[in-house]
């Protein structure tokens, strides 16, 4: 079945007792047990629990893994994995990272003696370099955020192999709607379903998919363990987003190239970062190995003072942190979700002060245009004093 189909059909069939099309939300954190020695298969809601569970075989099923694991948020859903690791380890990790990402790396598993290298992903020359005999894993984001940069995927996962590394890709840009890591090699997945997968910027969730039985089994060891759990509203809300999720995606890919180019051609822009452009480093590998873009790109201004202007002006989209919902949001990465990466770090993948990032939403493309051409246009005579 194609993937449009499950997608709309997620937990659909799921409640034969009732019919209901729309599963229910499980409330029950306690369920009763037959007699001694027999379950329903539910027994106490952190460990399994109805809602969640639908979510999260429709999560394995969608990324091609073997199972799925429904979190509290995306950072919940990494930090369960990174319980994988113990002290001694070592991980090669994506050089331009989610801020939040690298901030729980450096600032809490560095202190359980967990440390990682951050490399570009796509030398395998600095990877090789950088492998210890206690690197365990590989953490790769393609796109990355907010410079779009893209990895190969088939490349980078056949060298970990060979290494005996586990390859973690985060997904959370994609969705397994245009990109599937399992099937290209990888090992563990890691969403941040509050972006995309939810998509309406109302529910903070994180799943992890798991390829691998022995693997699924420590990840549901962890998971109960750790505790940082999804609740059943939630769960709900999420199942409910990712229904629509083709939908969004087209869209969302459609608007986000229209509006780069755009912006491309104007006077005010110096460079572009979206990989369905054509002249995008990254452009030939993402057709590769995905079958769509994202929907959010990053742009560079000529002039840094153009920045604060752009943000009061614009009105349909909103200056605000996050990405991947249906509204349109504008990011400073600079100052906002990437203020926790060393200044030197940030320098050397191109986060600076004249970089803007745009989570474009599902509005029409057209007023969105507009929308930017009047805050340009204000920039603009502000900056020249007019
Ligand atoms: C937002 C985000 C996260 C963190 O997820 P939360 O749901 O905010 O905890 C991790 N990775 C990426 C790529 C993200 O965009």
């Amino acid at each position: 079945m194609k993937i449009e189909s499950r997608l709309a059909q997620i937990g659909s069939q799921s409640e034969p007792g009732t019919g209901a099309v729309s599963f229910p939300v499980y409330q029950s954190t306690a369920f009763r047990h037959p007699r001694l020695g027999e379950s329903t298969g539910f027994d106490y809601a952190r460990t399994k629990s109805p809602t969640r569970k639908v979510l999260e075989d429709a999560a394995a099923e969608l990324e091609s893994g073997d199972a799925g694991f429904a979190c509290s948020s995306g950072m919940a859903a990494l930090q369960t994995i990174f319980a994988l690791f113990s002290q001694g380890d070592h991980l090669i990790v994506s050089l331009d990272l989610y801020g939040g990402t690298y901030r729980l790396l450096e600032r809490i598993m560095s202190r359980f003696g967990v440390t990682a290298t951050y490399v570009d992903t796509n030398d395998i020359d600095a990877m090789s370099a950088s492998l210890k005999p206690s690197t365990k894993a590989i953490l790769i984001e393609t796109p990355t955020n907010p410079l779009m940069m893209i990895t190969d995927l088939e490349r980078v996962c056949s060298w970990a192999k060979a290494k005996g590394l586990i390859t973690i890709v985060d997904n959370t840009l994609l969705t397994p709607f245009f990109q599937r890591p399992l099937e290209l090699g990888a090992d563990i997945i890691i969403h941040s379903a509050t972006k995309y997968l939810g998509g309406h910027n109302d529910v903070l969730a994180g799943l992890i998919v798991t390829k691998g039985k022995e693997l699924s089994e420590e990840m549901a060891v962890l998971h109960n363990s750790i505790g940082a759990v999804l609740g059943p509203q939630d769960s709900w809300l999420l199942m409910r987003g990712m229904k629509t999720l083709a939908l969004r995606m087209e869209r969302h890919q459609y608007n986000a190239t229209r509006i780069s180019e755009y912006l491309l051609a104007h006077p005010a822009v110096e460079e572009v970062y979206y990989p369905a452009l054509p002249h995008h480093p990254g452009h030939e590998i993402q057709n590769k190995q995905s079958s769509g873009n994202t929907g959010i790109f990053s742009f560079r201004l000529k002039d840094a003072r153009y920045v604060e202007p752009i943000l009061r002006h614009i009105k349909l989209i909103a200056f605000a942190e996050s990405l991947g919902g249906v509204e349109s949001l504008m990011t400073y990465p600079a100052v906002q979700t990437h203020a926790d990466i060393p200044e030197e770090i940030r320098r050397q993948v191109g986060v600076d002060d004249r970089l803007l990032r745009f989570s474009v939403g599902i509005e029409h493309a057209d007023d969105l245009i507009a929308d930017l051409e009047q805050a340009l246009e204000a920039a603009k005579r502000e900056v020249e004093g007019r």
